[in-house]
């Protein structure tokens, strides 16, 4: 098949059938930006009301680059991976700091900015800049490998540069709306999970995985390494008042962010009891908690947690007010089973 023959059927087909979402709207280089960000591991639905959220309060860069940490967290708390947020403040800072307020226009300008790879340059310096790169993510591998039959591994980032090179030459001048194209026929027809849509698709005439019925075999993707699976104890301090919180390390999972205290293994009632005297506090009553799970890409956490509830409060904590909590701090995503038996005790 001729790759350019997609050109004219994808850009018809996405005039009429492309979502409505509220990034398309405005295309600027902070919104096309804060969006792909956010959409890095997050499903479509769940961003559409962080995005919202985070530019009603943070409507320009230089106010992201100004705004406090806390802040900053808490209006992602729940989207998970933080580095992405650590990451585009910091990439904020560079261009009000170091370029005038002015971000970078070219794909390779952007790439230099933390937190930008090469999907990310392409789709912002293709939607914003109409400059003739290719964006490709999962979705836009998926459908390639698919329209060509290629039995290619599409985890290796040596497909990647082989198809960045087979793309260039077909890019239309209507460059961003090709891209989007590409990846919304991915995400809405050409679909990772299941069965593809082919009887929707525009491109099912010239699509060799649909004249060879290969659907179900391509993309090629050798097996993830296994995740490493963590026990943990979550422990729930907490006075008439006030939770106690820890701070992670500034490095690895989660760097940074105040978690509940808790312990490698699950431990009993019994030692849960030793181990909150040894942090200096008396445990009037321990209840046990739900279990619950947590994967992130690497890891799984198997947590087990106890409620604790002392009198007083100790040195190696943060002891928070229960509505701060709510309020000012943000919790990861992995503790949520945890963090909502806070909200029980605040009733
Ligand atoms: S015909 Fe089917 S497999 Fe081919 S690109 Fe379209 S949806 Fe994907």
């Amino acid at each position: 098949m001729k790759l350019e023959n997609i050109v004219e059927p994808l850009l018809l087909w996405y005039q009429d059938e492309k979502r409505i979402l509220p990034w398309r709207e405005q295309p600027s280089f902070y919104h096309v930006w804060l969006s792909e960000i956010m959409l890095q591991q997050t499903r479509v639905e769940a961003v559409k009301g962080y995005y919202t959220r985070f530019l009603t309060e943070l409507p320009t860069i230089e106010s992201l680059a100004q705004v406090r940490e806390e802040k900053l967290l808490k209006l992602w708390e729940g989207l998970g991976y933080y580095n992405r947020v650590r990451n585009l403040q910091k990439a904020a800072k560079i261009i009000v700091e170091e370029k005038q307020g002015i971000p970078p226009h070219t794909y390779d300008e952007l790439l230099k900015l933390p937190g930008i790879g090469e999907y990310t340059a392409g789709a912002i310096a293709s939607i914003c800049y109409q400059e003739k790169v290719p964006a490709i993510d999962g979705n836009v591998l998926r459908v390639m490998m698919r329209l060509m039959n290629s039995n290619r591994d599409i985890t290796l980032p040596k497909t990647k540069k082989e198809l960045w090179n087979e793309m260039l030459p077909i890019l239309p001048k209507e460059v961003g709306t090709f891209n989007q194209a590409l990846m919304e026929l991915g995400a809405t027809v050409c679909v990772p999970n299941g069965k593809p849509y082919c009887s929707k698709c525009p491109l099912q005439s010239m699509c060799q995985a649909y004249v060879f019925q290969t659907t179900d075999q391509i993309p090629v993707k050798t097996k993830k390494k296994e995740r490493k699976v963590e026990q943990k104890t979550i422990l729930i301090f907490c006075n008439d008042k006030e939770v106690a919180l820890q701070k992670r390390n500034h490095t690895g999972l989660l760097a940074g962010m105040f978690e509940f205290p808790n312990v490698e293994g699950w431990i009993s009632k019994k030692e849960v009891e030793e181990f909150t005297r040894k942090q200096g506090l008396e445990p009037l009553k321990v209840v046990e908690l739900k279990y619950s799970k947590h994967i992130f890409t690497h890891v799984e956490w198997h947590m087990h947690g106890f409620l604790v509830k002392v009198e007083d409060t100790c040195m190696n904590y943060e002891w928070v007010r229960y509505q701060e909590l709510e309020e000012k701090y943000a919790i990861p995503t992995a503790y949520k089973t945890y963090k909502d038996v806070i909200k029980e005790l605040e009733k």
